[in-house]
Protein backbone atom coordinates (compact mmCIF):
# COMPACT_ATOMS: atom_id res chain seq x y z
CA UNK A 1 0.00 0.00 0.00
CA UNK A 2 1.10 3.74 -1.10
CA UNK A 3 2.31 5.70 1.85
CA UNK A 4 0.08 8.35 1.11
CA UNK A 5 -3.03 5.85 1.24
CA UNK A 6 -1.72 4.96 4.59
CA UNK A 7 -1.52 8.34 5.88
CA UNK A 8 -5.49 9.15 4.48
CA UNK A 9 -6.22 6.01 6.73
CA UNK A 10 -3.84 7.30 9.96
CA UNK A 11 -5.83 10.30 9.20
CA UNK A 12 -9.38 9.36 8.99
CA UNK A 13 -8.92 6.52 11.79
CA UNK A 14 -7.71 9.57 14.02
CA UNK A 15 -10.63 11.75 13.19
CA UNK A 16 -13.10 8.85 13.98
CA UNK A 17 -11.25 8.06 17.41
CA UNK A 18 -10.87 11.60 18.15
CA UNK A 19 -14.56 12.74 17.53
CA UNK A 20 -15.78 9.77 19.27
CA UNK A 21 -13.95 10.47 22.07
CA UNK A 22 -15.60 14.03 22.00
CA UNK A 23 -18.99 13.31 21.99
CA UNK A 24 -18.87 10.38 23.98
CA UNK A 25 -17.29 12.71 26.75
CA UNK A 26 -19.58 15.61 26.27
CA UNK A 27 -22.82 12.80 26.52
CA UNK A 28 -21.44 11.32 29.32
CA UNK A 29 -19.13 13.68 31.09
CA UNK A 30 -16.47 10.45 31.01
CA UNK A 31 -12.70 11.86 30.28
CA UNK A 32 -11.59 9.61 27.75
CA UNK A 33 -11.88 12.70 25.12
CA UNK A 34 -7.91 13.65 27.86
CA UNK A 35 -6.97 10.40 27.15
CA UNK A 36 -7.26 10.48 23.45
CA UNK A 37 -5.76 13.70 23.80
CA UNK A 38 -2.47 12.61 25.78
CA UNK A 39 -1.79 10.77 22.15
CA UNK A 40 -0.59 14.10 21.27
CA UNK A 41 2.93 13.15 22.46
CA UNK A 42 3.46 10.68 19.81
CA UNK A 43 2.86 13.17 17.44
CA UNK A 44 4.88 15.97 18.55
CA UNK A 45 7.90 13.55 18.75
CA UNK A 46 7.68 12.20 14.93
CA UNK A 47 7.20 16.07 14.26
CA UNK A 48 10.32 16.81 16.07
CA UNK A 49 12.28 14.41 14.37
CA UNK A 50 11.63 15.60 11.38
CA UNK A 51 12.41 19.32 12.36
CA UNK A 52 15.87 17.87 13.19
CA UNK A 53 16.25 17.09 9.69
CA UNK A 54 14.88 20.59 8.13
CA UNK A 55 17.97 22.73 9.48
CA UNK A 56 20.81 20.58 7.47
CA UNK A 57 18.23 19.80 4.39
CA UNK A 58 17.49 23.31 4.11
CA UNK A 59 21.53 24.22 3.86
CA UNK A 60 22.52 21.45 1.82
CA UNK A 61 19.56 22.13 -0.57
CA UNK A 62 20.83 25.99 -0.93
CA UNK A 63 23.53 25.28 -1.18
CA UNK A 64 24.03 22.46 -4.05
CA UNK A 65 20.98 25.21 -5.29
CA UNK A 66 22.83 27.89 -5.78
CA UNK A 67 26.42 26.97 -6.48
CA UNK A 68 25.20 24.55 -9.26
CA UNK A 69 23.79 27.57 -11.17
CA UNK A 70 26.70 28.62 -12.40
CA UNK A 71 26.86 32.18 -12.13
CA UNK A 72 24.81 35.19 -10.23
CA UNK A 73 22.63 36.46 -12.86
CA UNK A 74 20.85 33.57 -12.88
CA UNK A 75 20.43 32.88 -9.25
CA UNK A 76 19.18 36.83 -9.21
CA UNK A 77 16.66 36.31 -12.55
CA UNK A 78 15.14 33.18 -10.23
CA UNK A 79 15.45 34.64 -7.03
CA UNK A 80 13.43 37.76 -9.05
CA UNK A 81 10.52 35.07 -10.49
CA UNK A 82 9.93 33.87 -7.33
CA UNK A 83 9.42 36.08 -5.05
CA UNK A 84 7.77 37.92 -7.83
CA UNK A 85 5.39 34.95 -7.88
CA UNK A 86 5.27 34.46 -4.18
CA UNK A 87 4.28 38.17 -3.39
CA UNK A 88 1.68 38.22 -6.27
CA UNK A 89 -0.13 34.76 -5.36
CA UNK A 90 -0.16 35.78 -2.00
CA UNK A 91 -1.74 39.66 -2.43
CA UNK A 92 -4.68 37.09 -4.59
CA UNK A 93 -5.27 35.22 -1.68
CA UNK A 94 -5.54 37.72 0.49
CA UNK A 95 -8.02 39.49 -1.92
CA UNK A 96 -10.23 36.21 -2.47
CA UNK A 97 -10.67 35.85 1.30
CA UNK A 98 -11.89 39.76 1.94
CA UNK A 99 -14.09 39.53 -1.39
CA UNK A 100 -15.73 36.28 0.13
CA UNK A 101 -15.90 37.78 3.73
CA UNK A 102 -18.11 41.29 1.54
CA UNK A 103 -20.26 38.73 0.30
CA UNK A 104 -20.89 35.81 2.96
CA UNK A 105 -20.50 38.68 5.92
CA UNK A 106 -19.50 36.10 8.58
CA UNK A 107 -19.41 37.62 11.20
CA UNK A 108 -22.72 39.42 11.37
CA UNK A 109 -24.78 36.67 12.25
CA UNK A 110 -22.88 36.31 15.36
CA UNK A 111 -25.10 36.84 18.36
CA UNK A 112 -23.90 39.21 21.50
CA UNK A 113 -24.10 35.89 23.72
CA UNK A 114 -21.67 33.64 21.54
CA UNK A 115 -19.06 36.88 21.31
CA UNK A 116 -19.38 37.31 25.35
CA UNK A 117 -18.75 33.67 25.87
CA UNK A 118 -15.84 33.39 23.05
CA UNK A 119 -14.44 36.32 24.62
CA UNK A 120 -14.25 35.29 28.08
CA UNK A 121 -13.21 31.91 27.37
CA UNK A 122 -10.11 32.35 25.09
CA UNK A 123 -9.78 36.31 26.26
CA UNK A 124 -6.27 35.43 28.58
CA UNK A 125 -5.22 32.97 25.42
CA UNK A 126 -5.45 35.58 22.95
CA UNK A 127 -3.40 38.29 25.38
CA UNK A 128 -0.80 35.72 25.43
CA UNK A 129 -0.65 36.14 21.43
CA UNK A 130 -1.05 39.40 21.67
CA UNK A 131 1.59 40.13 23.92
CA UNK A 132 4.00 37.75 21.91
CA UNK A 133 3.29 40.02 18.72
CA UNK A 134 4.03 43.20 20.26
CA UNK A 135 7.57 41.58 20.75
CA UNK A 136 7.26 41.01 17.18
CA UNK A 137 9.66 43.62 15.20
CA UNK A 138 8.23 46.14 13.23
CA UNK A 139 9.03 46.01 9.11
CA UNK A 140 12.39 47.71 9.96
CA UNK A 141 13.37 45.51 12.66
CA UNK A 142 12.36 42.86 9.97
CA UNK A 143 14.79 43.53 7.60
CA UNK A 144 17.38 44.36 9.93
CA UNK A 145 16.94 40.82 11.08
CA UNK A 146 17.14 38.90 7.84
CA UNK A 147 20.69 39.59 8.03
CA UNK A 148 22.49 37.13 10.81
CA UNK A 149 24.96 38.52 12.51
CA UNK A 150 25.65 34.85 13.72
CA UNK A 151 24.24 32.01 11.25
CA UNK A 152 25.41 29.51 13.41
CA UNK A 153 22.69 31.04 16.33
CA UNK A 154 20.47 31.75 13.42
CA UNK A 155 20.74 28.00 12.85
CA UNK A 156 20.50 27.14 15.94
CA UNK A 157 17.24 29.34 17.02
CA UNK A 158 15.61 28.04 13.58
CA UNK A 159 15.63 31.30 12.55
CA UNK A 160 15.17 30.35 8.76
CA UNK A 161 15.44 33.90 6.90
CA UNK A 162 18.32 34.97 8.18
CA UNK A 163 20.31 31.12 7.60
CA UNK A 164 18.55 31.12 4.40
CA UNK A 165 19.79 34.79 2.98
CA UNK A 166 23.12 33.82 4.64
CA UNK A 167 23.38 30.31 3.09
CA UNK A 168 22.58 31.77 -0.37
CA UNK A 169 25.29 34.07 -0.10
CA UNK A 170 27.45 31.36 0.54
CA UNK A 171 26.22 29.31 -2.11
CA UNK A 172 26.37 32.53 -4.67
CA UNK A 173 30.35 32.44 -3.67
CA UNK A 174 30.79 28.98 -3.87
CA UNK A 175 29.23 28.98 -7.74
CA UNK A 176 32.56 31.16 -8.56
CA UNK A 177 34.48 28.11 -7.37
CA UNK A 178 36.26 26.36 -9.86
CA UNK A 179 37.83 22.84 -10.57
CA UNK A 180 38.47 20.54 -7.87
CA UNK A 181 37.65 22.95 -4.91
CA UNK A 182 34.11 23.21 -6.63
CA UNK A 183 33.54 19.69 -7.01
CA UNK A 184 34.71 18.69 -3.29
CA UNK A 185 32.10 21.34 -1.77
CA UNK A 186 29.07 20.76 -4.58
CA UNK A 187 29.96 17.10 -3.58
CA UNK A 188 30.10 17.42 0.00
CA UNK A 189 26.44 19.36 0.55
CA UNK A 190 25.28 17.30 -2.25
CA UNK A 191 25.77 14.15 0.14
CA UNK A 192 24.65 15.69 3.47
CA UNK A 193 21.36 16.07 1.23
CA UNK A 194 20.93 12.46 0.21
CA UNK A 195 21.84 11.69 3.78
CA UNK A 196 19.34 13.75 4.75
CA UNK A 197 16.80 12.30 2.27
CA UNK A 198 17.21 8.86 3.36
CA UNK A 199 16.54 9.55 7.26
CA UNK A 200 13.59 11.37 5.96
CA UNK A 201 12.24 8.09 3.93
CA UNK A 202 12.94 6.12 7.44
CA UNK A 203 11.04 8.60 9.47
CA UNK A 204 8.16 8.75 7.11
CA UNK A 205 7.21 5.16 7.46
CA UNK A 206 6.12 6.13 10.84
CA UNK A 207 3.65 8.94 9.43
CA UNK A 208 0.29 7.01 9.27
CA UNK A 209 0.79 5.82 13.55
CA UNK A 210 2.31 9.83 13.95
CA UNK A 211 -0.51 11.35 11.82
CA UNK A 212 -3.20 9.38 13.31
CA UNK A 213 -1.71 10.42 17.36
CA UNK A 214 -1.78 14.03 15.63
CA UNK A 215 -5.39 14.16 14.58
CA UNK A 216 -6.84 11.73 17.32
CA UNK A 217 -5.25 14.36 20.09
CA UNK A 218 -6.89 17.52 17.75
CA UNK A 219 -10.58 16.36 17.41
CA UNK A 220 -10.51 14.89 20.91
CA UNK A 221 -9.95 18.23 22.25
CA UNK A 222 -12.21 19.96 20.03
CA UNK A 223 -15.68 21.85 21.26
CA UNK A 224 -18.17 21.29 18.54
CA UNK A 225 -20.17 23.70 20.37
CA UNK A 226 -17.73 26.13 19.21
CA UNK A 227 -17.85 25.05 15.95
CA UNK A 228 -21.08 26.12 15.81
CA UNK A 229 -21.03 29.46 16.82
CA UNK A 230 -17.99 30.25 14.13
CA UNK A 231 -19.19 27.82 11.52
CA UNK A 232 -19.88 30.49 8.72
CA UNK A 233 -16.50 32.34 9.20
CA UNK A 234 -14.97 28.48 9.39
CA UNK A 235 -16.24 27.89 6.35
CA UNK A 236 -15.69 31.07 4.73
CA UNK A 237 -12.08 30.29 5.44
CA UNK A 238 -12.10 27.11 3.83
CA UNK A 239 -13.99 27.93 1.06
CA UNK A 240 -11.27 30.44 -0.12
CA UNK A 241 -9.05 28.28 0.28
CA UNK A 242 -10.28 25.72 -1.99
CA UNK A 243 -11.05 28.37 -4.76
CA UNK A 244 -7.42 29.31 -4.41
CA UNK A 245 -6.18 25.99 -3.96
CA UNK A 246 -8.21 24.97 -6.85
CA UNK A 247 -8.44 27.70 -9.15
CA UNK A 248 -5.36 30.04 -8.27
CA UNK A 249 -3.20 27.50 -8.40
CA UNK A 250 -4.53 25.30 -11.34
CA UNK A 251 -4.34 28.48 -13.60
CA UNK A 252 -0.89 29.21 -12.64
CA UNK A 253 0.21 25.60 -13.17
CA UNK A 254 -2.06 25.46 -16.73
CA UNK A 255 -0.43 28.38 -18.11
CA UNK A 256 2.78 29.35 -15.93
CA UNK A 257 3.96 25.90 -15.97
CA UNK A 258 2.24 24.47 -18.70
CA UNK A 259 1.02 21.18 -16.78
CA UNK A 260 -1.94 19.98 -16.77
CA UNK A 261 -3.49 21.07 -13.46
CA UNK A 262 -5.29 17.45 -12.65
CA UNK A 263 -2.04 15.61 -13.11
CA UNK A 264 -0.12 18.14 -10.57
CA UNK A 265 -2.80 17.49 -8.12
CA UNK A 266 -2.74 13.89 -8.42
CA UNK A 267 1.44 14.13 -8.36
CA UNK A 268 1.81 16.28 -5.39
CA UNK A 269 -1.03 14.81 -3.25
CA UNK A 270 1.26 13.85 -0.25
CA UNK A 271 2.16 17.39 0.56
CA UNK A 272 -0.85 18.85 1.41
CA UNK A 273 -2.07 15.91 3.06
CA UNK A 274 1.51 16.14 5.41
CA UNK A 275 0.79 19.44 5.46
CA UNK A 276 -2.78 19.41 6.81
CA UNK A 277 -1.71 16.97 9.23
CA UNK A 278 1.47 18.37 10.75
CA UNK A 279 0.06 22.41 10.09
CA UNK A 280 4.04 22.91 9.86
CA UNK A 281 5.10 24.34 5.95
CA UNK A 282 8.70 23.59 7.61
CA UNK A 283 8.01 20.09 9.09
CA UNK A 284 6.52 19.22 5.69
CA UNK A 285 9.51 20.77 3.64
CA UNK A 286 11.61 17.92 2.94
CA UNK A 287 8.43 15.81 1.39
CA UNK A 288 7.84 19.10 -0.92
CA UNK A 289 11.64 18.85 -2.25
CA UNK A 290 11.37 15.05 -3.02
CA UNK A 291 7.99 15.38 -4.22
CA UNK A 292 9.25 18.52 -6.45
CA UNK A 293 12.03 17.01 -8.16
CA UNK A 294 10.29 13.04 -8.43
CA UNK A 295 7.39 13.79 -8.86
CA UNK A 296 7.02 17.01 -10.66
CA UNK A 297 10.58 16.94 -12.50
CA UNK A 298 11.61 19.87 -11.35
CA UNK A 299 15.81 20.30 -11.45
CA UNK A 300 17.25 20.11 -7.92
CA UNK A 301 18.44 23.31 -8.33
CA UNK A 302 15.68 24.88 -9.00
CA UNK A 303 13.50 22.59 -5.62
CA UNK A 304 16.24 23.29 -3.84
CA UNK A 305 15.81 26.93 -4.14
CA UNK A 306 12.44 27.81 -4.33
CA UNK A 307 10.97 25.77 -1.52
CA UNK A 308 13.12 26.02 1.28
CA UNK A 309 12.45 29.89 0.49
CA UNK A 310 8.54 29.51 -0.06
CA UNK A 311 8.33 27.13 3.28
CA UNK A 312 9.49 30.45 5.21
CA UNK A 313 8.04 33.59 3.25
CA UNK A 314 5.14 31.94 1.09
CA UNK A 315 1.96 31.34 2.83
CA UNK A 316 -1.07 31.86 0.62
CA UNK A 317 -3.55 30.14 2.71
CA UNK A 318 -2.33 32.20 6.10
CA UNK A 319 -2.64 35.05 4.52
CA UNK A 320 -6.41 34.21 3.10
CA UNK A 321 -7.37 33.31 6.14
CA UNK A 322 -5.92 36.28 7.84
CA UNK A 323 -7.87 38.50 5.17
CA UNK A 324 -11.00 36.82 6.76
CA UNK A 325 -10.38 36.84 10.25
CA UNK A 326 -9.61 40.43 10.14
CA UNK A 327 -13.32 41.05 8.39
CA UNK A 328 -15.17 38.62 10.54
CA UNK A 329 -13.60 40.27 13.90
CA UNK A 330 -14.97 43.88 12.56
CA UNK A 331 -18.10 42.43 11.50
CA UNK A 332 -18.47 41.25 15.02
CA UNK A 333 -17.55 44.42 16.54
CA UNK A 334 -19.81 46.41 14.43
CA UNK A 335 -16.84 48.22 12.85
CA UNK A 336 -16.84 48.85 8.78
CA UNK A 337 -14.03 48.64 7.03
CA UNK A 338 -13.70 50.42 3.74
CA UNK A 339 -12.27 49.68 0.75
CA UNK A 340 -9.44 51.37 1.08
CA UNK A 341 -8.54 50.04 4.64
CA UNK A 342 -9.39 46.56 3.14
CA UNK A 343 -6.59 47.39 0.22
CA UNK A 344 -4.27 48.32 3.24
CA UNK A 345 -4.71 44.68 4.60
CA UNK A 346 -4.07 42.89 1.46
CA UNK A 347 -0.66 44.81 1.66
CA UNK A 348 0.02 43.85 5.40
CA UNK A 349 -1.25 40.35 5.45
CA UNK A 350 1.08 39.40 2.20
CA UNK A 351 3.89 41.07 4.27
CA UNK A 352 3.17 39.28 7.90
CA UNK A 353 2.69 36.29 6.09
CA UNK A 354 6.36 36.51 4.55
CA UNK A 355 7.34 37.10 8.45
CA UNK A 356 4.98 34.12 9.94
CA UNK A 357 7.43 31.03 10.37
CA UNK A 358 6.44 27.96 9.06
CA UNK A 359 5.27 26.30 12.38
CA UNK A 360 1.91 25.91 14.19
CA UNK A 361 -0.06 28.39 14.89
CA UNK A 362 2.30 31.12 12.93
CA UNK A 363 -0.63 32.83 11.31
CA UNK A 364 -2.44 33.98 14.62
CA UNK A 365 0.84 35.61 16.20
CA UNK A 366 1.08 37.89 12.73
CA UNK A 367 -2.94 38.17 13.02
CA UNK A 368 -2.62 40.29 15.64
CA UNK A 369 -0.03 42.92 13.39
CA UNK A 370 -2.08 42.78 10.72
CA UNK A 371 -5.76 43.31 12.97
CA UNK A 372 -3.70 46.76 14.70
CA UNK A 373 -2.74 48.24 11.35
CA UNK A 374 -6.64 47.69 10.70
CA UNK A 375 -7.33 49.14 13.91
CA UNK A 376 -9.63 46.33 14.56
CA UNK A 377 -9.63 45.42 18.05
CA UNK A 378 -6.76 42.58 18.41
CA UNK A 379 -8.55 41.28 21.42
CA UNK A 380 -11.01 39.67 18.77
CA UNK A 381 -8.55 37.30 18.06
CA UNK A 382 -10.57 35.26 21.19
CA UNK A 383 -13.17 34.71 19.09
CA UNK A 384 -11.70 32.81 16.04
CA UNK A 385 -9.16 31.16 18.43
CA UNK A 386 -11.28 28.27 19.23
CA UNK A 387 -11.11 26.98 15.77
CA UNK A 388 -8.11 28.15 14.79
CA UNK A 389 -6.01 24.65 14.73
CA UNK A 390 -8.45 22.86 12.28
CA UNK A 391 -7.80 26.02 9.92
CA UNK A 392 -4.34 26.43 10.51
CA UNK A 393 -3.99 22.52 9.35
CA UNK A 394 -6.18 23.54 6.22
CA UNK A 395 -4.22 26.62 5.30
CA UNK A 396 -0.82 25.36 5.50
CA UNK A 397 -2.23 22.46 3.30
CA UNK A 398 -2.61 25.50 0.82
CA UNK A 399 0.65 26.99 1.69
CA UNK A 400 2.57 23.92 0.64
CA UNK A 401 1.03 23.50 -2.11
CA UNK A 402 1.45 27.29 -3.00
CA UNK A 403 5.41 26.65 -3.04
CA UNK A 404 4.62 23.41 -5.39
CA UNK A 405 3.23 25.32 -7.98
CA UNK A 406 6.07 28.05 -7.57
CA UNK A 407 8.85 25.33 -8.20
CA UNK A 408 7.13 23.99 -11.51
CA UNK A 409 6.50 27.41 -12.79
CA UNK A 410 10.38 28.57 -11.99
CA UNK A 411 11.31 25.27 -12.96
CA UNK A 412 9.31 25.45 -16.33
CA UNK A 413 10.23 29.02 -16.94
CA UNK A 414 13.78 28.44 -16.92
CA UNK A 415 13.82 25.18 -18.40
CA UNK A 416 14.70 23.10 -16.03
CA UNK A 417 11.12 21.17 -16.09
CA UNK A 418 12.39 17.63 -16.75
CA UNK A 419 11.08 13.92 -16.17
CA UNK A 420 9.78 13.60 -13.32
CA UNK A 421 13.00 11.12 -11.79
CA UNK A 422 10.33 8.52 -10.49
CA UNK A 423 9.64 7.65 -14.03
CA UNK A 424 13.09 7.38 -15.10
CA UNK A 425 13.07 4.32 -12.59
CA UNK A 426 15.68 5.76 -10.13
CA UNK A 427 16.90 3.67 -6.72
CA UNK A 428 14.25 4.00 -3.64
CA UNK A 429 13.38 7.43 -3.02
CA UNK A 430 10.95 8.88 -0.65
CA UNK A 431 8.36 9.57 -3.36
CA UNK A 432 8.24 6.22 -4.17
CA UNK A 433 6.72 5.05 -0.98
CA UNK A 434 4.52 8.14 -0.86
N1 LIG B 1 1.13 26.67 10.20
C1 LIG B 1 1.36 27.50 9.06
C2 LIG B 1 2.53 26.95 8.25
O1 LIG B 1 3.42 26.34 8.77
C3 LIG B 1 1.59 28.91 9.41
C4 LIG B 1 0.33 29.47 10.02
O2 LIG B 1 -0.54 29.89 9.27
O3 LIG B 1 0.18 29.44 11.23
O4 LIG B 1 2.58 27.10 7.06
Amino acid sequence: MKLHTRISIGLVAGAIVGVAANVYAGATGSTIADSVAKLQPFGDAWIRAIMAIVIPLVVASLVVGAASLGDLRTLGRMGGKTVVYYMSTTAIAVTIGLVLSNIIKPGSGISEASKQALLASYGADAQGRIELAREAPGIGQMFLDMIPSNPIKAAADGDMLPLILFTLVFGAAASLLTGERKRVLIGFFDAINHIAMTIILWIMKLAPFAVFALIAAVTARFGSEILKSLLVYALTVVAGLALHAFGTYAIAVKFLARMRPLDFYKRIRAVPLLGFSTSSSNATLPVTIATAEQKLGVSPRVAGFVLPLGATVNMDGTALYQGVAVMFIAQVFGIDLPWTAQLAVVLTATLASVGAAGVPSAGIITLAIVLKQANVPETGIALILGVDRILDMCRTAVNVTGDLSASAFVARSEGELGEPTEEQGEAVTVTQQL
